[in-house]
């Protein structure tokens, strides 16, 4: 039976239409409040799901907010250049291993929580979120699917300036500013698609379609990344994997966030995610550092065009 689960104001819930079931009422106290705990028991969701019809439930959707379905992963794994037409446009040769980073846990938020961008050069990811319901070490790319608990919708916001920092570069802290990792709206089951490697992915700033592409186009899919993953560190129930960007982010044109965008993030299947952009003080460091990814652009393009 298939499942959707929400974290509705820190509980866990379960969704059914537009109304939710908080978890621990509807299991009668037998499952707890705590969405990462939920996860360790997703036979117990599903079979909860099928009475949905039969329970009144605990309110609207409407009426809450929601934050991210999986607030405190054990690993927050990230993929950067793992569609082919993104790699082009960041003038970046297509890697040969995924290429993998990490957002920390403190970015999470919700599917409507605001984006603080505190510089000029803060960009936008669309991204299918994957969540791990099962761990395990050296998982082969065909039992991959079954450690999967859902899929969800991510938004991988980036400081482009201080995603280069270093020599050579760090992702982590440039995709790690508090609220640049909006998720949700909440964790879909996987037996509630009809064709979960090939997933529809749109991403809008405030009217115009910036991406849209098909999660099939990834480089390296789901499996493999679980397969890569778990042959070099233990997966654990509650780890995300968020699985990379197809082109159209904001950084080749400098069409980067500003105050009042709105962020809309869609996934066949998946639902929308709607996040604003708000303005905060400025991050002087993500400021400074802005000229120099210009200037690793610049010198990657060289690279390239010498090599041709
Ligand atoms: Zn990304």
């Amino acid at each position: 039976m298939p499942f959707k689960l929400a974290n509705v104001e820190g509980r866990a819930a379960l969704v059914d239409g537009d109304s939710y079931y908080d978890l621990e009422s509807l299991s009668a106290g037998k499952l707890g409040s705590d969405p990462m705990a939920a996860l360790h028991d997703l036979p117990a969701l599903s079979a909860l799901s099928a009475t949905l019809g039969s329970t009144t439930p605990t309110g609207a959707l409407s009426d809450v907010e929601l934050g991210p379905p999986t607030p405190l992963p054990p690993s927050c794994f990230a993929v950067g250049l793992n569609y082919r037409n993104h790699a082009e446009e960041s003038k970046l040769d297509i890697p040969a291993t995924p290429m993998v980073f990490t957002k920390y846990s403190s970015c999470l938020v919700g599917p409507t929580a605001d984006i603080k961008v505190s510089s000029d050069y803060v960009d936008y990811e669309a991204e299918l979120v994957a969540v791990i319901g099962k761990g395990g070490r050296n998982i082969a790319k065909e039992d991959a699917w079954d450690h999967i608990a859902g899929l969800c919708i991510g938004q991988d916001i980036s400081d482009r300036g201080t995603q280069t920092l270093g020599f050579p570069p760090q992702f982590n802290m440039g995709k790690s500013f508090d609220t640049f990792g909006p998720m949700g709206p909440y964790l879909v089951s996987l037996d509630s698609l009809d064709h979960k490697e090939a997933l529809v992915l749109e991403c809008k700033i405030n009217d115009e379609v910036r991406q849209k592409d098909n999660t099939g186009d990834l480089i390296f899919d789901i499996p493999a990344l679980v397969a890569y993953l778990s042959e070099l560190c233990t997966l654990r129930i509650g780890d995300v994997i968020w699985t990379g960007t197809p082109g159209g982010v904001g950084l080749p044109d400098s069409n980067y966030l500003k105050d009042g965008d709105v962020v809309t993030t869609t996934i066949e299947g998946l639902g929308t995610m709607t996040n604003r952009c708000v303005r905060i003080a400025d991050h002087s460091n993500a400021q400074l550092l802005a000229p120099k990814f210009k200037e690793v652009l610049d010198a990657a393009e060289k690279r390239k065009e010498a090599s041709a």
